[in-house]
């Protein structure tokens, strides 16, 4: 039984011990807004009972100008004090410890009224920020200052100033942001001089016993980002006004390199922290991509921090530090670092959820609570519609049968995760595996369902799934002609020339994997490293390669499709939508929209587009368009409750699945 020794050992601060190594990182919930402080604190008391030592808030804006967008959460009134009074109370009483994290978006600010050191605008806001004047800068201080001192009076046990992402503090450090002549501007001891008065008049105000985390970008990853040295610099001098821990910030949110979407390698950015440890007296946290406790008492181990940051972790499972533990580390739900209930939520304006776990941040009306009247349950089909369904009606205490027509459980997980860079989803088939066997649930696999065998139980629930949607292009039947279901079943094989008819998630994902040869990127970081670009910041400001990313190039020729007009990919996931596009560009798959599709030839694909007729040449055609409900089961047994892709195949991912088979679950 592993027992991880570093990862779980206390960590003395001098006014205050840490009881592990494990901080949960600053997340947007999207609750704060909402009013509803009871929900927040039970959110972050869920959190705190899983026994992380550290847990860091959202971001809390400390002014209107600094907010990430207008109206985002914030410390400014006495009313704001008695919120947040309501989580750290909550919080202390599960014995654990929370600081407040104080971020001034600045020019990331999502409204006219943004400020920043110079008149430049980020290429990801439409709003070009007021510069600051002399005693504009003063108040900003003066806030976040404030911002700190109720903080401490809400009950906070710290604050972690916001330094990086390409922030209010961050685009004063890069000349590329600041222009200024004054003193807040020109060379770097200028340009570091508000981070550093910052922390310093925080420190003043805040007294000793206080945690003053300042989050440092270690790697810009952005034109005329930052040298290491002049890191170091940052790091000494935050020190020395005062800050207690460094955490660690990766990349600007502008940057055109992924920091913490799946396709990342796991731990792949320890290496940046780790050049920081010995040279400075405090400690210092490493982030991104850390998602199990051996990765992280790992790296603990090796020497790469002090202590490590989870995030979203945390949403997926709250007991991670308690399952590491107790033993039950296998039991820990694997955050897959999807972005598809969390940030793509936020970046929506909804609520921060996960897809592994729908409970996260609605901790206050979805329980799993104990039945009073168990019953007989039949689940069909082992997807994660019908897994996350049983699980939970076993967890309640009912009688759970599982039937699964596949020799294996998994259904549509099975395909992804074997998409190069979407490894994580093996860990999630391993998890269901895993609380498959610690639970009564009877499992039948290769046993399709029959409506008899379903006679006689309380509730059935229909979890069968979807089967590829037939787009009834003409000449369909012909032998080089795939469906995506054959391509990643191996069943056929592929030319060198193909065109893939469908662009939603599965013609991206079918093109990734058709362009892919050799190792994944994902899981071999200088590989990966190289076809991003990215580089050690000692060798190359931002740490951008100054020769670009250098991609593997494409095993075959590539054209993806869709009849939509405009560029394939717009339905995408908000925060990742970017990085398939921008990967499957590098490895040159050519990507079109406005098709109308005539026929198939023995040549390839004939299309019209702009009126003109044309035929896209390949030697194989594999069809992606979409899917429709398997529903043989549903239609005539209509007492039966029907979940996932078997209800609504349109636009179906796991996110929903799982959330229906949750929400389902718990109200029988
Ligand atoms: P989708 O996102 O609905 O995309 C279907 C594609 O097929 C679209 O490009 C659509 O574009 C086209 N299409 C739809 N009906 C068509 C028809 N009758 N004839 C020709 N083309 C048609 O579905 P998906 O790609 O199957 O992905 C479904 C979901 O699964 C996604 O939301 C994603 O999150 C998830 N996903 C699953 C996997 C997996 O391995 N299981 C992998 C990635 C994503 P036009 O109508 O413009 O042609
Ligand atoms: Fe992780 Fe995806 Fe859950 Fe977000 S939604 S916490 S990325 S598993």
């Amino acid at each position: 039984m592993p027992s991880y020794p570093h990862l779980l050992a206390p960590l003395d601060l001098g006014h205050t011990v840490l009881k592990n190594r494990v901080l949960m990182g600053s997340m947007h919930t999207g609750l704060e807004e909402r009013g509803d402080w009871n929900r927040v604190a039970e959110y972050y008391a869920e959190r705190a009972r899983g026994g992380v030592a550290l847990i860091v808030t959202g971001g809390m804006a400390p002014n209107a100008e600094g907010g990430v967008f207008p109206g985002a959460a914030g410390l400014y009134t006495p009313q704001d004090i008695a919120n947040h009074r309501q989580v750290t109370d909550r919080v202390h009483a599960e014995g654990g410890k929370i600081a407040m994290q104080i971020l001034h978006a600045g020019r990331y600010a999502y409204g006219p009224d943004c400020v920043a050191p110079s008149a430049i605008k980020s290429p990801i806001s439409p709003f070009k920020p007021r510069p600051l004047d002399e005693a504009g800068i003063e108040k900003q201080i003066a806030d976040i200052v404030l911002a700190a001192a109720r903080a401490q009076q809400a009950g906070y046990d710290g604050v972690e100033v916001m330094g990086s992402e390409g922030y209010f503090l961050n685009q004063f450090l890069c000349a590329a942001t600041n222009h200024r002549r004054d003193r807040w501007g020109g060379d770097y001891a200028n340009r570091m001089r508000l981070p550093v008065e910052v922390v310093k008049r925080v420190r003043e105000t805040v007294g000793p016993d206080f945690i003053v985390i300042y989050r440092i970008s270690l790697i810009d990853l952005v034109p005329g980002g930052q040298s290491f040295d002049e890191v170091l610099r940052l790091a000494h001098a935050i020190e020395a006004a005062g800050a207690s821990i460094l955490n660690t910030g990766i990349g600007w949110h502008e940057a055109r390199v992924p920091t913490i979407a799946t396709s990342v390698p796991r731990g792949g950015w320890a290496w940046v922290t780790r050049k920081l440890m010995g040279k400075v007296g405090i400690p210092v946290i490493t982030s991104n991509r850390i998602n199990t406790p051996e990765l992280a008492e790992d790296l603990l181990a090796k020497g790469a921090a002090d202590m490590v940051s989870l995030a979203r972790p945390f949403l997926a499972d709250p007991e991670f530090v308690t399952k590491a533990a107790s033993g039950r580390a296998r039991e820990i739900a694997p955050c897959i670092a999807c972005n598809q209930a969390c940030l793509d939520h936020t970046f929506q304006g909804k609520i921060s959820s996960c897809l592994v776990n729908p409970r996260a941040g609605h901790e206050t009306e979805l329980n799993y609570t104990p039945t009073d009247t168990p019953k007989r349950i039949a689940v069909v089909g082992a997807g994660p519609a019908g897994l996350m369904a049983a699980l939970v009606a076993d967890q309640r205490g009912h009688d759970v049968t599982l039937y699964e027509a596949d020799a294996r459980i998994g259904g549509q997980l099975n395909m992804a995760r074997i998409i190069p860079g979407k490894e994580e989803f093996h860990g999630l088939v391993e998890w269901f595996s895993t609380m498959l066997g610690a639970s009564r649930i009877t499992l039948h696999l290769t046993t399709r369902a029959t409506p008899d065998m379903l006679l006689g139980y309380d509730d059935v629930i229909i979890a069968t799934g979807v089967i590829p949607r037939d787009p009834a292009i003409d000449g369909q039947t012909a032998p080089h002609v795939l469906r995506y279901t054959d391509v990643l079943r191996n069943a056929a094989p592929v030319g060198a020339r193909v065109v893939v008819v469908g662009a939603g998630g599965i013609g991206f994902d079918m093109a990734e994997y058709l362009a892919h040869q050799g190792p994944s990127a994902t899981l071999d970081l200088p590989l990966w490293q190289r076809e991003w670009g990215v580089t050690d910041p000692a060798l190359a400001p931002g740490g951008l390669a100054p020769n670009g990313p250098q991609p593997t190039p494409s095993a075959r020729a590539i054209t993806l499709v869709q009849r939509k007009p405009g560029r394939p990919g717009k339905g995408l996931g908000k925060t990742t939508g970017w990085i398939h596009r921008a990967s499957l560009a590098a490895k040159g798959v050519t990507m079109l929209g406005g098709m109308t599709y005539k026929r198939i030839s023995a040549e390839g694909l004939v299309v019209e587009r702009d009126g003109a007729e044309q035929t896209l040449p390949a030697d194989t055609i594999v069809l992606c368009t979409g899917q429709d409900p398997l529903r043989d089961l549903a239609d005539v047994l209509p007492q039966a409750h029907v979940i996932g892709g078997a209800d609504v195949a349109a636009e179906l991912d796991a996110k929903r699945a799982i959330d229906q088979g949750a929400r389902l679950a718990a109200s029988l």
